[in-house]
Order: structure tokens, then C-alpha cells, then sequence
């Protein structure tokens, strides 16, 4: 049964908050809204008439709040979308399969000014903010940097008056929650949905059909053009569901919309005349499962078809949603598209993107192939995250062509035209068409999706600047060679409101009686309180800050692990995803050698510490939850012994995510960014904990050489190996030589394998240690060990005079200006996203 492209839905049927899209006029900013009342009565009325609670549970009063709260922007929610949907701003559209948005609640309170509105909002009950705040359950709807980084931009786009929409999947299970039983990772579904999500709008009206498996025809119009019909689908119905987007003060409400997969309602007709009722409706229901869960790897996922079903369904929901609202404002023209719109492709994940436009343009709104990739390579835009080659996706043509006939031929033939290209720039170099084929031949033939992302993209970013030159230099030198115009840096940057106003308030106001309020609009200002280093006052104050920071982190610590952290005591964090290159084993080995030193005796130039690591590892990385389970050991036999803790306590704090780490960075004194040189795109936390005002531990990876060349290198702990270092020692390494000649973790290894860890599983950690030992260790860990021990006891020994520390505390927030998203939002709508 041939399928039109019915889809898109005609708009005079739109309900809901998206019916009245052209027909508000822009209000003026912040009048008040008389169809809502004040914070208080909504509230009251919110959980009266529609949660029907008479003794409210706090999950209850807390839905009743984000409802109101809600109500509160909806006016200027409409009037965002009426404004956009008429005026000339260039639309942004961020696609992403992940966004690691957190909780809400508090984030809207700030944004909107709402907060004290709030508080009071509250009196009548029993409860504080803060308690209530903790009801939220995280939008945890991604794995690490890459979907927080998507949650940054989204807040910055908002508050610098971008018309950004956000899109993405409403998983129905986030990322997954992390127990640890026993010392071992165990992962628990996070059902993040279960008591309902009052952010959410959902807007059936705006829902769209999405084409699967099938076939291609050919057929010859009356003018007697030649056009492909891709028949036999089977569609799913891609539903939006919007999340609201506040900006800062400013009266914009932005979207997140993201895709809920749905049942189409018409059914195979065969099996239903069969009378085959029931059967057909619950195959019907197969179609849901593409929006069930998120894929819980951080090197993205290979080869698993139901992620490619995943990464088409957003990509063409999105697309086709696009091109409506450019048919609403502009009609049937689509000439300009690329004038008013832009794309964002958040890594490779949503390459395909790329040939669905023009599949698009092509088969539905009848362009010309020439025409349709002028606009398609104008559009889309393509942000790289990783110079790991096992995250480097690939399709199988075989899965592609059966999933996805029509978008392959159009595959082929992008390709086919581009290899003209590249015959043309290397004459006769057959090598070289195959290198940079999109198309990677084989016995089992794959699709490179970077590869189609470059060549379909008029810009292509990395998100450091040696991310950026490392990529120019080595895995896209080729493309470089070809296209150089395309590639440029955007360091990547974090949110100031939820990541320094939001999460540190203390602090935040601190430097508001210093500076004044000013800061808050721009992040540059917080250079001035480098005029403050020598005022003691000043330092007393910021050190209390940082204790009572410390005091509840310690309290999340002793609540979550029953390690007891003292506030005296250096705070040394690590917290991220658990990866190898990450280096989080030789933060282990760290902490066994001190323990070591303290047996000794050899407390010479110690200072006490308390060391945190916290992350979820991949479910299926062995490696990475072995890690794991070895802090979690190394922890037990340094917290129970009486002579140790006095020195050192160490905790793995379980299920890392977006609202520990609100906690987490303002209570950092030492932040662990110690990943092998060459392998950590950007990082993110690094700027998270520099904003908070913990120094950094790092080597000369990813983003941390911007945060030493902003902070000065009198402020920062430098070690290790640099990138052309780590390539030059690969080609002969010799792990079992540093090792003799280092006493330090000769012996720490040696402790290891001695099985004082492991008393019960004889062997169990020897895996750590034989990889060490390896000359094909790529991370390296017995190269940069000394070099790291050393640079911790300089850290140590500054911690031993508090002012000095203070002192370069407060130099790395004020230095910490340039790493806001606003910052790097700004060079994206200035060099990227032109008009915007
Ligand atoms: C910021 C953040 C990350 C990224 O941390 P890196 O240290 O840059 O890897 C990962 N997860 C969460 C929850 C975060 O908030």
C-alpha cells in the first residue's frame, strides 16, 4: 500500500499551546499575565483542582509548584514562538540524541525571577524549596559531557535571545540509575516518567509520520520527470512533546521538543480483515519501542539496529517539523530554507540527517537534486566530539538498505558526486578515493557517518582547540586537505545560571556584595575579583563559603556511602564517566600509594585528604566497572583503619549525575581532569569545578589548556605527558622499565597484586595491573604516574597554607568568564549560525 507524505499536519488543526503560534502578536516583555495568578494562588489551585490532593504528599506539592510555575511562562512561552514564527531570525535547530537536562525546577525559578515568589508560595506548608526541589527526578536523557553540553547551549541560546529549538527522543528510560552492591556497578532502569512529567506539553496535532523498511519505485510525472517513490512503508508516528526553555530574565521561552514514538492508526488491512484484531493492534505497539530507552554508552554505539531506528525517527520527525513551520511563514518556497534555518548535528549520531533533507526536498516537495543539496550543505552544520576511532560510527549498507532503502540510494549517490570531487582534487589516486569514501568497502560494506556528516555540512567544529587541531591534523587531515574553509574550534563552555547561580548561591551572592550584579549578564566580569586576592576579608569569606560547600557535599558522602569526610580536610574530586582514558585507575593507584606512605609512616609533607570518585561505566565495559570495583575496595581497607583516616578517607559516590554534581562542584577543592593527553575532546567538568572555585589537577588535554592559559600556570597543578609526547612515546613503549624505576608504583602494584584488595577473589585486580604493564597500554598510566604523584604533593603542600589556596580559588572563578556557554554560543551564532 504505497504511503503519501501525509504527514506534516495541517496547522488550522493544531491544538494545544501551539495552536495560537501565528496568531499572538509579540507581547512586550515581562507585563504581567492576567490569565494566571500570582505563584501562590496557581499553587493552591494546582493542587485543588488538578493533582485532587487534600493531603498532599511533597511529590505531589512539588508537581503542583513545577505546574505553576509552568502556568507562569506559558504567555510568554506563546509569545516566543509568535515572535519567531514571524520575524527574519535565522532558526536554530540543535539536534541531538541526547540532553542531559537535570532537574528543572530550580533553573526556571532563577531564570524567571520566581524564586522568593516561590519561597512564599510555600509557607503555608511544611517544607522548604530545597526539600521540594529534591522531589524532581533528573532528566537524565544522556550519558555524559556531549547531552550536557546540549542542555548548556539550550539555557545560553534562551538567554541570549537565539531562537533555538532543541530536539531530541523522550526516552521512556533515561540513563540508567547506578547501585553499587558489594563493590560491583549494578544498573537499575530509570523510569523518570512514572509519576508524569508537568513540564511537558504534549502536542498530538503537531505529530508526524515517519517511513520504515519498504521499497523504491521509479515513476514518470505528466511533465515526464523522472521521480522515486519510496512504497510498502511501515510508518511510526513521531509525537512531540515540548519541554519549556527559559532565558535568563529576558522573556524568551525556548523548546526542547522532544519525540515520543507512537502507533499509526491504520492498520495492515490483510490481517485485520483476517479478523486478526488483537495481533494487529499489538504489532502496532512494536512501533513505541523506538523512543523505550537511551543507549547507555559514551563511545557511541555501533551496529545495533534499534539506534538506528532511533537516530532516523529524530531525524526526520525534526526535519519534516522544520520544514512546516518554514512552509507556514514562507509557503511553498524552499529556495530560502537555508537562509532562515540551520542545523546543528551533535556529533555524528544524527548524520542522517543529511540525506533525509534531501530525500525531503527531493521526493516530497519535488526539488531538483542540485537544488536540494545547495540548500541541504547550506543548512546542516556538524559538531565532531571525540578522537577515540572506536566512537567513530559506521552503518552497515546491508542494515541501511533494509531499514532505510530510499535514504541509502541517496547515500550512493551523495557519494557518487562527491567522489567526482575528490578525483578531481587527487587525479588517479584510486588509495584515496577509497580512504575517503563515505562508503568503507569490505566483506561487509559500512557507511562512515562522519564522513557523510563533513561532506554534507558547510562547517564542521570541534570543541577544544587541540580537539580542533588534532582532528585537522590526523582523523580528518584528508578533508581538511579538500575543504579547509569548513573546519573551525568551539571550545565548549557551561551554563553560569545552573552552574555557578543555581548550585552556589552562598557564592554567587558573595560576589555579588564584591562586584554587584553585573556578572550575572556577563561571566567576563568576574575578572575584577582578581583586585580582591589581598584583601583578607575577602579571602575569610570566600573560604567560609567554600567550607559550608564542603559540609554538604560531605553530607551527600556520609548519606550515600557512610564515609565520614572532614571539612578540614583537601577535597579531591573526580567525577565523570568511567573510562580508561579518563584515567580514573591512576587516581586509584594515587590514592593507594598515600595509603601506603601513611603504613609507612612517611607522613612527612602530607596534608589530610579526602578523595571522591564517582561515574557509571558503560554496562558492557569490563574494564571500566573492574576500575570500579577496585576504588570500591581500595576505599573499605582505607576507611577502616583507624591509623589511615586521620590522612586520607576515600568514597566512590554512586549514580553520578546532573544534580549530585550541583553539589558535587561546590564542594571541590581539587578537581581531577586527568585524562592521557590527546584523548579528552573538551571536558566540561573541568569548567564547572574552575567556576566553583576548585583548582585543577590536569594535564595538557582537551579544554584544560585553555583553563591553564586563562588562570596562569601559578593556579593549576600541570602534569604529564603532552599529545605529541603520548604519540612519539607509542612507538616504543616500555611500561616494565618506568615501573623499575619508579619505588612508587612498583610498589603500589605490588600491593595490588598481592591481593591485599582482593582477599576473597585471589586475582581479581590483576587485569588493572597487567594492562599497565603493557606496551600497548594507550592511556599510558605508568608514563605520567610520578609526574602525577609529584604534582599532587604540590597540592598538598599549598593546601597547607590556606590563604594561598583561597587566593588562587577565587583567581580561577574570576578566570573562569571565558568557559560560560554564553561565550561559546556567541561564537556559534557569529561564525556558524549567521543570522541567528
Ligand atoms: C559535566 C558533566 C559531565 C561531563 O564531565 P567530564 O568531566 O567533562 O567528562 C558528565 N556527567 C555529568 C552528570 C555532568 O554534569
Amino acid at each position: 500500500m504505497p504511503k503519501r507524505e501525509t504527514s506534516t499536519v495541517e496547522s488550522a488543526a493544531a491544538g494545544g499551546v501551539q495552536a495560537t503560534e501565528h496568531s499572538m502578536k509579540g507581547k512586550s516583555r515581562h507585563e504581567p499575565c492576567e490569565p494566571c495568578d500570582a505563584l501562590p494562588a496557581c499553587l493552591e489551585r494546582q493542587l485543588r483542582y488538578n493533582l485532587c490532593r487534600f493531603e498532599p504528599r511533597s511529590q505531589d506539592l512539588f508537581h503542583a509548584l513545577a505546574l505553576g510555575v509552568k502556568e507562569q511562562l506559558l504567555d510568554d512561552w506563546r509569545s516566543t514562538r509568535s515572535r519567531d514564527a514571524e520575524g527574519d531570525k535565522r532558526q536554530v535547530a540543535y539536534l541531538s540524541l541526547e540532553f542531559l537536562m537535570g532537574r528543572a525546577l530550580g533553573n526556571a525559578l532563577l531564570n524567571l525571577d520566581l524564586t522568593q515568589d516561590a519561597r512564599h508560595a510555600l509557607l503555608p506548608f511544611a517544607v522548604t524549596l530545597e526539600t521540594l526541589a529534591q522531589e524532581e527526578h533528573d532528566a537524565g536523557l544522556g550519558n555524559g559531557g556531549l547531552g550536557r553540553l546540549a542542555a548548556c547551549f539550550l539555557d545560553s541560546c534562551a538567554s541570549m535571545d537565539i531562537a533555538a529549538t532543541g530536539y531530541g527522543i523522550r526516552y521512556e528510560y533515561g540513563m540508567f540509575a547506578q547501585k553499587i552492591v558489594d563493590g560491583f556497578q549494578i544498573e537499575r532502569p530509570d523510569r523518570w516518567l512514572r509519576e508524569g512529567n508537568p513540564w511537558e506539553v504534549r502536542l498530538h496535532a503537531y505529530s508526524v509520520l515517519v517511513p520504515f523498511f519498504g521499497h523504491t519505485e521509479s515513476y514518470v510525472d505528466r511533465e515526464g520527470r523522472r521521480h522515486i517513490q519510496w512504497v510498502g512503508t511501515q510508518d511510526v508516528r513521531a509525537v512531540p512533546h515540548d519541554m519549556p526553555v527559559p532565558g535568563y530574565r529576558n522573556g524568551r521561552i525556548n523548546t526542547l521538543r522532544l519525540w515520543k514514538a507512537e502507533a499509526t492508526d491504520d492498520f495492515d488491512l490483510e490481517e485485520f480483515n483476517q479478523g486478526d484484531y488483537a495481533e494487529a493492534v499489538a504489532r502496532k505497539n512494536l512501533a513505541e519501542q523506538i523512543t523505550m530507552v537511551l543507549y547507555p554508552n559514551d563511545a557511541s554505539e555501533n551496529g545495533k539496529e534499534l539506534r538506528l531506528r532511533q537516530q532516523y525517527f529524530l531525524c526526520s520527525a525534526s526535519l519534516q517539523d522544520m520544514l512546516r513551520r518554514h512552509i507556514a511563514r514562507f509557503g511553498d518556497d524552499l529556495s530560502q530554507f537555508a537562509k532562515h534555518n540551520v542545523v546543528q548535528l551533535n556529533d555524528t549520531h544524527p548524520a542522517i540527517a543529511v540525506p533525509e533533507l534531501m530525500r525531503l526536498l527531493i521526493d516530497v516537495h519535488c526539488l531538483e537534486w542540485d537544488q536540494a543539496w545547495a540548500i541541504t550543505s547550506a543548512t546542516m552544520a556538524y559538531t565532531n566530539h571525540t578522537l577515540l576511532p572506536e566512537a567513530l560510527e559506521c552503518w552497515s549498507v546491508r542494515m541501511l538498505g533494509h531499514m532505510l532503502p530510499r535514504i541509502l540510494e541517496i547515500i550512493f549517490e551523495i557519494n557518487a558526486r562527491y567522489l567526482d570531487l575528490v578525483a578531481h582534487h587527487w587525479p588517479g589516486d584510486a588509495d584515496m578515493l577509497a580512504k575517503m569514501s563515505i562508503i568503507e568497502e569490505g566483506s561487509e560494506p559500512r557507511v562512515r557517518m562522519a564522513y557523510l556528516a563533513i561532506v554534507g555540512s558547510f562547517s564542521v567544529n570541534g570543541v577544544a582547540a587541540l580537539h580542533t587541531e588534532l582532528l585537522t591534523r590526523g582523523l580528518f587531515k584528508d578533508f581538511h586537505a579538500l575543504w579547509a574553509d569548513k573546519f573551525n574550534n568551539k571550545t565548549n563552555g557551561v551554563t553560569p545560571r545552573r552552574w555557578l547561580m543555581a548550585c552556589n548561591p552562598q557564592l554567587a551572592s558573595l560576589i555579588d556584595r564584591r562586584l554587584g550584579s553585573d556578572w550575572r549578564e556577563d561571566l567576563n566580569r568576574l575578572s575584577s575579583l582578581g583586585a580582591f586576592t589581598s584583601d583578607t576579608d575577602f579571602i575569610k569569606a570566600w573560604r567560609e563559603v567554600k567550607t559550608a560547600n564542603k559540609a554538604a557535599l560531605a553530607a551527600l558522602v556520609e548519606h550515600e556511602c557512610g564515609v565520614t569526610f572532614d571539612t578540614q580536610m583537601l577535597f579531591d574530586v573526580q567525577v565523570k564517566r568511567i573510562h580508561e582514558y579518563k584515567r580514573q585507575l591512576m587516581n586509584v593507584l594515587h590514592v593507594i600509594h598515600l595509603y601506603q606512605r601513611v603504613l609507612k609512616g612517611d607522613t612527612q609533607g602530607m596534608v589530610p585528604r579526602c578523595v571522591l570518585i564517582g561515574g557509571k561505566a558503560a554496562p558492557g565495559y569490563a574494564t571500566a566497572k573492574l576500575i570500579i570495583k577496585l576504588a570500591g575496595n581500595v576505599a573499605h581497607m582505607v576507611n577502616s583503619d583507624p591509623h589511615v583516616t586521620p590522612w586520607l578517607r576515600f568514597a566512590f559516590l554512586p549514580n553520578y549525575n546532573v544534580s549530585a554534581m550541583e553539589v558535587i562542584a561546590p564542594g571541590t577543592d581539587l578537581s581531577e581532569q586527568i585524562s592521557t593527553a590527546g584523548k579528552e575532546a573538551s571536558g566540561t567538568g573541568n569548567m564547572k569545578f574552575m567556576m566553583n572555585g576548585a583548582l585543577t589537577m590536569g594535564t595538557l588535554d582537551g579544554a584544560n589548556i585553555e583553563i591553564l592559559e586563562a588562570v596562569g600556570e601559578d593556579n593549576f597543578f600541570l602534569f604529564g605527558l603532552n599529545a605529541d609526547e603520548v604519540a612519539r612515546l607509542k612507538e616504543d613503549y616500555r611500561p616494565k622499565d618506568i615501573i623499575a624505576a619508579s619505588p612508587a608504583l612498583c610498589s603500589v602494584l605490588e600491593l595490588i597484586r598481592s591481593g591485599h584488595f582482593s582477599l576473597q577473589e585471589p586475582g581479581l585486580f590483576d587485569p588493572l595491573v597487567d594492562a599497565i604493564e603493557s606496551p600497548w597500554d594507550q592511556w599510558m598510566t605508568a608514563a605520567d604516574f610520578d609526574a602525577f604523584v609529584s604534582a599532587q604533593a604540590r597540592a598538598a603542600a599549598l593546601y597547607a597554607t590556606p590563604d594561598e589556596w583561597t587566593v588562587r580559588s577565587i583567581r580561577n572563578t574570576a578566570a573562569s568568564g571565558r568557559f560560560s556557554s554564553d561565550a561559546t554560543i556567541a561564537r556559534y551564532r557569529d561564525d556558524i549560525w549567521r543570522g541567528a
